[in-house]
């Protein structure tokens, strides 16, 4: 579900037609449909509505703050992986009691941050970190609330790449660790274990690796409890898939139906940590032609938006749909939509059927919002997009485009500039 539709042969983004906007803000350019982000947070907010619940929105999926801000005006939370994600949700507004952090990596100074900032909860990802936590929490005299974030070795049936809650991934306590950590974290006195953590993957269309894992967490909790930890919040982290192509991703309300009766009789407040269900369709990337080139037998439509601006169908061979943002008589040609990028690996799409695009055409990448902006780079010297927020007739620069100055800004080896 989403507010991109087609009108009198143009593209809108609600109430904007996004041909306009590529013409005021430039290309490659990422739109977000406001409502759209707002809607399915809203629709996952309700359909958990008959249990305690705080949906915390996974800040690395896209991290913008004009974003943020307006998910946190929502009532959303924040579910961060960094400092720097702590420093941007807090920016944008959300409380810092509806921030978790997640990660298997947590620096010192990191945590030093999120104890300052009086965070809800740290989901600690092994005994060590639980040590280095409780001597972070003392030096700064205070307690901090933590999760175990355990590993509950399930197939999360998506890409090997969005999988975490395998035995052999990096991420969590592996079940059978459990036990030592709660020994550990029974003695540490700046620590006070309220809940239980997991997230076992991304795009993940059914409810089944969900189930699974949540069988082994009702175990868990049930252990914790019997040593004496409250475990008030109950943490089934992210995942939930969105509609890239033909894929048949689960309602929030077939999700609910589908795990509730796992958790409800456990008396716990339930977090999730949703990012592409609600960020993913609510963006687009937009590209013009640079050129179009014929070549062993294949036609190249040449964009100005590539692998620096959206990494995901050569990382994961993500398929993300391709139209033409105003509408191109023809009959439809196979086409390879490729970046301006010095990289074989740098095409939006392969073997398109898309109408016989020429030069200064826009061609719109769908299902962006997610991992989209957020994971593009500087690679090869490319500044990066802007970023638009529309909502309903209004168009909000939400961040500029980078310039070439913005290539030289962090370097220190400076001759003077002509
Ligand atoms: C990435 C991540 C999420 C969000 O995943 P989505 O698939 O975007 O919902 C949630 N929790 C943790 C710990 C993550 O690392």
């Amino acid at each position: 579900m989403d507010y991109f539709h087609r009108k009198d042969g143009h593209l809108w983004c609600e109430e904007v037609r996004v041909g306009d906007l590529a013409d005021r803000f430039g290309t490659p350019l990422y739109v977000y449909s406001q409502r759209t982000f707002t809607e399915h947070f809203r629709k996952l907010d309700a359909a958990f509505s008959d249990v305690p619940h705080l949906v915390c929105y996974s800040v690395k999926a896209n991290g913008n703050l004009g974003i943020l801000r307006e998910l946190g005006r929502l009532g959303a939370g924040a579910d961060i992986v960094s400092g720097g994600e702590l420093v941007k949700a807090r920016r944008a507004g959300i409380p810092a009691d509806r921030i978790v952090y997640s990660g298997v990596g947590k620096t010192r100074a990191e945590l030093a941050l999120a104890v300052r900032e009086g965070i809800r909860c740290v989901n600690v990802e092994n005994v060590e970190e639980l040590e280095v936590l409780d001597e972070v929490a003392r030096s700064i005299g205070r307690r901090q609330a933590v999760a175990f974030r355990v590993n509950p070795d399930v197939d999360a049936h998506t890409h090997a790449h969005l999988t975490t809650g395998r035995r052999e991934n990096k991420f969590g306590i592996p079940l059978e660790e459990v036990g030592r950590a709660a020994e550990v974290a029974a003695r540490l006195e700046a620590l006070q274990v309220v809940g239980l953590d997991m997230h076992i993957g991304s795009q993940i269309l059914t409810p089944e690796p969900y189930r699974e894992a949540l069988r082994q967490a009702r175990e868990v909790v049930a252990f914790l409890r019997a040593r004496g930890f409250p475990v008030e919040h109950l943490d089934i982290g992210g995942g939930l898939a969105v509609r890239y192509d033909t894929e048949e991703p689960m309602t929030a309300d077939e999700f609910h139906e589908a795990i509730i009766h796992l958790v409800r009789d456990l008396e716990v407040t339930l977090i999730l940590e949703p990012g592409r269900f609600i960020i993913g369709p609510a963006g687009i990337l937009v590209g013009e032609v640079i050129f179009v080139k014929e070549a062993g037998n294949r036609r190249f439509v040449i964009l100005d938006a590539g692998m620096n601006d959206l990494i995901r169908p050569v990382l994961y061979g993500a398929h993300h749909r391709l139209e033409p943002v105003v509408d191109r008589p023809g009959d439809p040609v196979p086409t390879d939509v490729v970046g301006p990028v010095c990289e074989s690996g740098d095409f939006l799409g392969k073997d398109r059927r898309l109408p016989p695009l020429v030069r200064g055409d826009r061609v719109v990448v769908f299902t962006a919002g997610a991992y989209g902006f957020a994971m593009s780079s500087q690679y090869n010297q490319r500044p990066r997009a802007a970023e638009v927020l529309v909502d309903g007739t209004e168009a909000r620069l939400v961040r500029r485009r980078e310039t070439w100055e913005d290539l030289l800004a962090a370097e220190t080896d400076l001759i003077p500039g002509p």
